[in-house]
């Protein structure tokens, strides 16, 4: 590890590796830290098809089809009647094989990437934890300190620090910059099943979103390689872990409230132990500044309904590498240049946040909508795969009668 980068980027998810090897393919010198030691397990399996667009730029895609990881065509909601949706089937909406996506176990997938930046470029560290990112006294992001993984302390300097620490958020906790998202306080508990009762054919990959009784809980259905599959239930924090039922109790309480899921569990046999993950929504209300920018995770988190956290975490490393890469070119460190990109990101998530706010209100089913609707569908589908960073994707919402479209209004 050198004294002096151009570039120093904190942690190594999707978001962190991909900024990397960007940004050390365009020359600049690069340093990715990772705390834990790789392969790390992770949540967020699910991926939405426009990962194609990242995974292509960073030269992955054929590794990606090579790899072992379950090929996923679709996306189906069952209501809390029961009565499921017809599948949103990607390639009907386009044919092209980025419609095809993938359930990735994460510490696989996360993996691939950390090993592409390295190949790109960064020098790249794992179990190597930064213990504070340091400010000058024009509050100008200067270096970082870091713990290498044989316990020595350090400090690098950098011209930019790319903030990837994922719910860490370490920039953002130390400027006071995280807000919570008061609607979103949610919990989920999940698990991993063997020998769990996929459909057949095209739909054999496809992510099941399975709503229980009275819409207090849904369920993810994700299947993923070597017949294991990954079953989480997501509900109010107060519901789920602020009660006096254990976790796994409660665990099986909402499974025994979803009869689509009972069905699918017949034959099958629990894996390892539940995972736990509450309150993880939040916006940060400064995503850039003189010398650093936050991208990924750090820079917020909407809801897990969507499978849309990977997909944003390599589109924010995609576009922060551009705009790093543009900083360097203008000699501009400045939080307009690096966060350049903010604006456009937040104004196509919001389409996606928007549609986590129907998903919750009482009122929405994806079914119902389609059936009053059939001429949203193509906007519908683009926001399912994560297409929402053009002028149409929210026409969907003009759609919504006046009280729905109130409900599912961001403050
Ligand atoms: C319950 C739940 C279910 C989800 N399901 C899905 C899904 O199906 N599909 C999907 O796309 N997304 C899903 N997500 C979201 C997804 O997990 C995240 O959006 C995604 O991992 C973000 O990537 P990232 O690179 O920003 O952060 P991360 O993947 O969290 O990576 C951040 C990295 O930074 C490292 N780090 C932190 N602090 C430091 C430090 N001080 N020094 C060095 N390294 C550090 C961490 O160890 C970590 O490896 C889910 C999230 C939750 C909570």
């Amino acid at each position: 590890m050198q004294e002096q980068y151009d570039v120093v980027v904190i942690g190594a998810g999707p978001a962190g590796s991909t900024t990397a090897g960007l940004v050390s393919q365009a020359g600049l010198k690069t340093l990715l830290l990772e705390r834990e030691a790789f392969p790390r397990f992770h949540v967020g399996e699910s991926l939405m098809p426009e990962c194609y667009w990242p995974l292509q730029r960073l030269g992955l895609v054929e590794r990606m089809k090579e790899s072992k990881f379950v090929k996923k065509r679709s996306v189906q909601f069952v209501a809390a009647s029961g009565k499921e949706s017809q599948p949103f089937y990607f390639t009907e909406h386009d044919p092209r094989e980025c419609s095809t996506t993938w359930q990735v176990e994460r510490a696989d997938f996360d993996q691939l990437l950390f090993d592409r930046a390295g190949e790109l470029g960064a020098d790249c560290y794992d179990q190597t934890r930064v213990l504070d990112v340091v400010f000058d006294e024009d509050k100008q992001a200067k270096a970082v300190k870091l713990r290498t993984r044989d316990g020595e302390t350090k400090t690098v300097e950098c011209k930019v620090v790319v903030d990837a620490t994922g719910q860490s958020s370490m920039i953002a906790h130390k400027l006071g910059l995280r807000e919570d998202i008061p609607n979103l306080k949610k919990a989920a508990i999940w698990g991993y099943y063997k020998n769990a009762r996929r459909d057949d054919g095209i739909n054999s990959g496809a992510t099941i979103i399975m709503h229980t009784v009275e819409k207090d809980s849904w369920f993810w259905f994700i299947p993923l390689s070597d017949d294991v599959t990954s079953i989480g239930c997501v509900g109010d924090n107060e519901y789920m872990v602020k009660t006096e039922l254990s976790v796994e109790d409660r665990y099986q309480l909402e499974i025994s409230r979803c009869p689509g899921l009972q069905e699918r569990l017949v034959d099958a046999e629990r894996v390892g132990k539940l995972h736990v993950a509450k309150e993880y929504s939040y916006w940060t209300k400064q995503h850039a500044g003189e010398g650093w920018v936050l991208v990924g995770d750090a820079f917020g988190f909407i809801d897990p309904i969507y499978s849309s956290g990977v997909y944003f975490a390599l589109t924010m490393g995609d576009r922060a590498a551009n705009s790093v890469i543009g900083a360097f070119e203008k000699n501009d460190f400045s939080g307009e240049q690096l966060g350049s990109w903010c604006e456009e990101f937040k104004a196509g998530s919001q389409w996606i946040r928007k549609l986590v706010e129907a998903f919750y209100s009482k009122e929405f089913s994806f079914g119902k909508f389609m059936a009053e609707h059939p001429e949203y569908k193509g906007n519908l589908v683009d926001i399912l795969i994560g297409r929402v960073f053009h002028s149409e994707a929210g026409n969907i919402f003009e759609s919504m009668d006046p009280a729905m479209a109130a409900a599912v209004d961001m403050q």
